[in-house]
């Protein structure tokens, strides 16, 4: 039995990880700490409550102490990183939460990984570079989960590929750009296994409600607004979580040491499609005159589609215009596919928000 460290997993992205990884690996059990934040909710790990190979510790990923008596504990032999501050508006209003938890938590989890295995009584050194039969790839590794949104902004054209320089613009990704670096650093400076993957925007079950899909499918479900930043033509590359969930497996597993690879879903949609996207399926599935929760007691009219409830509000300072990314690295060199393209992806998503719905 292995044992690895996964942190920040009662998120949205981990929470979706963790099941999907109990199931395909036997042989591997995991300890997943979280500081359980806003963002975070048991909730989101309820399918895995009862599986023994899940250990959650409650706790902090800059807590030194903490992290190396897990080390010791469970001979942890191999991270998973995803814990992080991820919301960009919350790091417009309070950026030092950022650099805490994004820049010296992701220090702390490195420096003390770092000594364990170089340093510590496992001595992995010698075998640093040696294959592991059961999964084909070396042990112990260190995988960083990070953004398309260190590399900054794009014009109407071009796409972000592994080789394109950071050029972060808000405090959340110039937090996540410092973590990429520092992780980069103890690969070039100490050999250690590294891997970081850079994703574009995941969707999916389980998201907090602050983010733009569950806000959307929340607002048009009770009747409220729908707000979209300035004009609702920023573009993003939408990609599906449990598509995300197997490129980090494959990069865990069989990236090289030392790489980066880009994970997206090759679907870029501006936020006012997306909307109207979503409100199309509701229309559908269900029409605002079967909802019994839709009180439309802030309009004037009732509107005989969801689409009449979108609502452009001012823009986000300093907001990024277009993001896409480049996967051909990982399409290529690891056979990672994204299988959802947006249409279908979405529509799994609201009816997922929908049977909560009803509960
Ligand atoms: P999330 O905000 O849903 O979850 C973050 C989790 O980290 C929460 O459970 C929270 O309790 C935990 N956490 C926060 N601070 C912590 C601390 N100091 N110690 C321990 N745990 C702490 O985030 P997510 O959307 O699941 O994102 C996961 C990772 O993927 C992040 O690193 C994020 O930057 C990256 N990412 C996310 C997206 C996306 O679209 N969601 C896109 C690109 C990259």
């Amino acid at each position: 039995m292995k044992t690895i460290l996964l942190t920040g997993c009662a998120g949205f992205i981990g929470s979706n990880f963790v099941p999907y990884f109990l199931e395909k690996y036997p042989h591997y059990r995991v300890v997943n700490l979280d500081l359980l934040t806003y963002a975070g909710n048991m909730e989101n790990l309820k399918e895995v409550e009862n599986e023994e190979r899940h250990i959650f510790v409650k706790g902090n990923i800059c807590n030194r102490e903490l992290v190396e008596h897990l080390f010791e504990t469970y001979d942890i032999e191999g991270v998973i990183h995803f814990a992080a501050e991820s919301h960009v508006d919350n790091s417009i209003a309070n950026p030092g939460v950022f650099v805490e938890t994004n820049v010296n938590g992701t220090f702390t989890l490195l420096d003390v990984a770092y000594k364990h295995w170089m340093e510590g009584p496992f001595q992995y050194k010698e075998q640093y570079f040696v294959e592991d039969p059961s999964t084909g790839g070396t042990v112990p590794r260190f995988h960083h989960i990070s953004t398309d949104e260190v590399y900054g902004t794009l014009g109407e054209t071009g796409l972000f590929t592994e080789k394109t320089p950071y050029a972060p613009n808000s405090p959340y990704s110039a937090s996540k750009a410092s973590s990429d670096m520092i992780v980069r650093s103890y690969r070039h400076t100490y050999g250690m296994n590294t891997v970081i993957t850079n994703c574009s925007n995941n969707y999916g079950p389980k998201q907090h409600d602050e983010k733009l899909i569950p806000t959307i499918i929340r607002n048009a479900l009770a009747g409220n607004p729908i707000p979209i930043y300035g004009d609702g033509k920023n573009i993003r590359d939408w990609l599906y979580v449990l598509d995300h969930c197997r490129g980090i497996d494959l990069a865990y597993h069989e990236g090289k040491a030392g790489e980066t690879y880009n994970i997206g879903g090759r679907n870029e949609r501006d936020n006012l499609t997306i909307a109207r996207t979503i409100c199309k399926i509701l229309d559908e599935i269900l029409p605002i005159e079967k909802n019994e929760k839709f009180n439309p007691s802030s309009i004037i009219h009732h509107p005989s589609s969801y689409e009449s409830l979108i609502t452009f509000v001012k823009d986000r300072p300093g907001h990024d215009r277009r993001y896409a990314i480049d996967a051909t690295k990982i399409e290529n060199e690891l056979g990672w596919r994204a299988e959802e393209n947006f249409e279908s992806g979405i529509l799994k998503t609201v009816q997922w928000y929908l049977e909560r719905y009803h509960d």
